[in-house]
């Protein structure tokens, strides 16, 4: 004798129409600054990141979120966990960059997850950038938007994404530099229709996660004493007529009881 387990998955309709439709080149990134950037430095770093994007066809929404828990409250849409489609950006301070620094001319990191779901979480080292723009004459926001465009780049391109050309390219010589200033610094179109495609992959696993979350009901039903399978129907029938949703019946045997 074994006991038959019936898995019901029951959804909302809308849940089963995600995915169709057009495909949103949209991200939200979360900024974090410990740095304690200027807002002024701040606002020009998004401005110029944003335009990077823009010109690969990706709207990026910024939030700059709190640090203190006092300031949480103030904040409502921070209150969100990063996901694939909500990433964080940690301006980190000079002594912050100095206990994680990877390299000694490294401007700052994107962190992969081990179990290779998608990254979220880039770190921009503001101080460096800051020197970098002051050696050369130029302002602070032009040269950590350059640097916070690349370290999402590697987030929405995948590990190993540096490249020979484009603002993926390292190390930031003279030549680059100058590209910087002229703001001729930018993702190629190769590049730019791979960041599209994985935010579209991100968008879908958000959606489906979220939907997951807020609108399946999963009812796991024991037959404890053997009932006829057309009871269980009938039984399954008369639940549905309360309860008008979509159900997904699975059946699933556990042979092991009993
Ligand atoms: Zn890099």
């Amino acid at each position: 004798m074994y006991q038959q387990i019936k898995i019901l998955a029951l959804g909302a309709v809308e849940a089963m129409s995600l995915g169709t439709g057009a495909v949103p080149k949209k991200i939200t990134v979360f900024v974090y600054n410990y740095a304690a950037t200027p807002s002024e430095v701040l606002v020009q770093t998004e401005a110029e990141a944003a335009r990077i994007y823009q010109l690969g066809g990706i709207e990026i929404q910024w939030l700059n979120c709190p640090l203190s828990p006092q300031e949480v409250d103030q904040f409502p849409a921070c209150q969100v966990a990063p996901g694939p489609t909500k990433l964080a950006l940690r301006i980190l301070s000079q002594s912050m960059a100095e206990r994680v620094r990877q390299a000694e001319d490294s401007f700052g990191f994107a962190m992969f997850p081990e179990d290779e779901s998608f990254a979220i979480i880039a770190n921009v080292f503001s101080h460096d950038a800051e020197a970098l723009a002051h050696r050369h004459g130029m302002r602070h926001g032009l040269v950590l938007g350059h640097l916070v465009a690349h370290e999402l780049g590697h987030l929405l391109l995948g590990a190993g994404s540096h490249s020979s050309q484009g603002i993926m390219h390292v190390p930031w010589g003279v030549k680059e530099l100058d590209m910087i200033r002229r703001r001729s610094m930018v993702f190629t179109s190769r590049e730019a229709e791979r960041m599209r495609t994985n935010i579209a992959a991100r968008t879908a696993i958000a959606r489906a996660s979220h939907a997951a979350s807020h609108r399946r009901v999963m009812i796991k039903q024991y037959d404890g004493v053997n009932l006829s399978l057309s009871e269980v129907s009938r039984a399954e029938r008369e639940a549905q007529e309360i309860f008008p949703l979509r159900w997904n019946p699975e059946c699933v045997d556990d042979r092991t009881a009993g």
